[in-house]
């Protein structure tokens, strides 16, 4: 009954939104007005969700990645770069546009709980929580809060540093994009009656910004954000909006263009299996390439950078194994419900992020060593992890050790950071030797964790799912028999990267070390 009811919810507002796209075409906007200057170098950025080093390979090797091959060929190769944590696009597109973990530029995760307002941010994970949590919270949180309230005013996205230094830039559908220019996003005068959304936002973007429907420079674009095709949300768009920018001139020093369909086929079709999206995506970077009328000259013409945001684990088809219910394993505690809002007498607010989690402990009676052991029971668990005072602790299941750690202490890694560190170093697989630490299936897992356990307030334990599952709640969306990403573990956690035009590289293969390199190839200081 439940079902049928959100079911037809769904329908309506799908039916509402098709007749609003039709009658909110003026998210065209007029590229002739954007006075760009052209510049000599300029930086592209592609971001493509979820690609990964092996099926890429793979691909090549079967000849179905052309346009892949010949960046690859022409160009520099790595493989191994180091994503930001939790391992989700929003978190990591907030490090590479501002250089900084999430204990600097303040975006936790795709789903996390703001202990000042006593709710669960969501920026937009599923459609079924979606409508759990309200449909006008998750848009204003995602059209509004995440870029001006969320994103800390502290750092600098590369495009505000740009446009301080007289330097002009371009966000082609990335949801993190603050820029200096005020914008209007007119949304709906029908919806905002219904009070499902405002009917109008103001926001700060790069000079040109293209947003899916609700903001769009190529004509040709019309076809490509209906309701069935994400509002624009989709690879097409994005290149049309690229080769638009490039056919008009007016390609400013630094565009970043998202293409997020591959992410979808690895969810679905899992780490190894998507070879066919990964040749679909090589389409859609020869089109753009094309417009330079020979590869060669597109590569001539600008530095490309084209990456990955996370990897993605495999996630089992049995689903009473792969999908680990925390609600479950808690259900001594009082557990907030997700269609309601928090209560003063719930203990525990649960924030899913796939593979990783939030638990929020709101209940001063209650020690987290105490749900700690709780969690520590289910072999299912990669890490589980919390602070105390400046120390972070991380435990294991099946094993009784912990390990501790803090920043600044006589331990370093190759990333130049300092660490104390005691207990148990296999928890996290460090390897020491005359106080180097090497990390092995955790990335800069030190860093990672100590900046997640920093990125907000709150009384919280960071829980993270071995390969193979992921968390599960009320209506967040889950993968059996397909992928996921989330955790620290490298499987999501390394990306490749692929650049040309340049032979310099950022000082360290992180995407937090990204921002620094950028500026420096458009010779800004930031
Ligand atoms: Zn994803």
């Amino acid at each position: 009954m439940k079902k049928m009811l959100y079911l037809l919810i769904i329908i309506i507002v799908v039916l509402v939104i098709i007749l609003l796209i039709r009658g909110m075409r003026p998210a065209n906007q007029s590229l002739e007005q954007k006075a760009v200057t052209k510049t000599e170098n300029p930086v592209i950025l592609l971001m493509i969700d979820s690609l990964m080093d092996e099926p890429l390979r793979k691909a090549i090797k079967e000849g179905r990645a052309p346009a892949f091959k010949y960046l690859i060929e022409h160009g520099h190769y790595y493989s191994n770069m180091v994503s930001s944590y939790p391992t989700m696009s929003v978190t990591i597109d907030s490090s590479i546009l501002t250089g900084t973990y999430s204990n600097k530029h303040r975006v936790p995760g795709l789903v996390w709980y703001d202990e000042k307002e006593k709710r669960l941010v969501n920026y937009g994970s599923a459609r079924e929580e979606v409508f759990k949590l309200g449909v006008k919270n998750v848009i204003e949180d995602n059209l509004y809060h995440l870029n001006h309230s969320h994103l800390s005013r502290d750092v600098k996205t590369i495009h505000e540093v740009l446009a301080m230094e007289g330097a002009q830039s371009a966000s082609i559908n990335a949801l993190v994009y603050r820029g200096n220019e005020e914008k209007t996003l007119n949304l709906s005068k029908a919806l905002s009656k219904l009070d499902m959304m405002p009917e109008s936002l103001k926001i700060k973007t790069p000079l040109l910004f293209s947003y899916g429907a609700l903001a769009q420079f190529s004509p040709k674009n019309n076809q490509n954000t209906q309701p069935w095709e994400r509002l624009g949300f989709n690879d097409k768009f994005s290149a049309h909006e690229l080769i638009y920018l490039i056919e008009n001139g007016k390609l400013p020093a630094f565009t970043i263009a998202y293409f997020p369909d591959l992410d979808k086929n690895v969810h679905k079709d899992g780490p190894m299996n998507h070879i066919d999206a990964i040749e679909k995506t090589d389409r859609q970077l020869q089109e753009v390439f094309k417009t330079y009328g020979s590869w060669d000259e597109a590569l001539d013409s600008a530095t490309w950078i084209v990456m990955g945001d996370s990897g993605q684990a495999k996630v089992g088809e049995d689903k009473s194994q792969s999908l680990i219910h925390l609600n479950k394993m808690l259900d001594s505690y009082k557990i907030h419900k997700i269609t309601e809002p928090v209560k003063k007498d719930d203990q525990i607010v649960i924030a899913y992020n796939e593979r990783m989690a939030f638990i929020y402990n709101l209940d001063q009676n209650i020690e987290l060593e105490e749900i700690v052991k709780t969690l520590q029971k289910d072999d299912r668990m990669n890490l589980i992890a919390w602070k105390n005072g400046s120390d972070v602790h991380v435990a294991t299941s099946g094993q009784k050790e912990k390990l501790t750690f803090r920043p600044n202490g006589d331990f370093n890694d190759k990333y130049g950071q300092s660490w104390l560190i005691r207990g148990e170093y296999s928890v996290l697989d460090l390897s020491v030797n005359n106080f180097q630490i090497e990390y092995g299936t955790y990335p800069d897992a030190l860093a990672r964790l100590y900046t997640s356990l920093h990125s907000h307030s709150g009384n919280y334990i960071i829980v993270d799912a071995k390969p193979g599952f992921e968390f599960a709640g009320d209506g967040t969306p889950v993968h059996p028999g397909g992928a996921a990403h989330g955790s620290i573990h490298k499987q999501d956690s390394l990306i490749p990267m692929i650049v040309t035009g340049t032979d310099t590289k950022p000082k360290h293969m992180r995407v937090v070390d990204l921002y620094p390199w950028i500026l420096k190839l458009l010779n800004k200081s930031g």
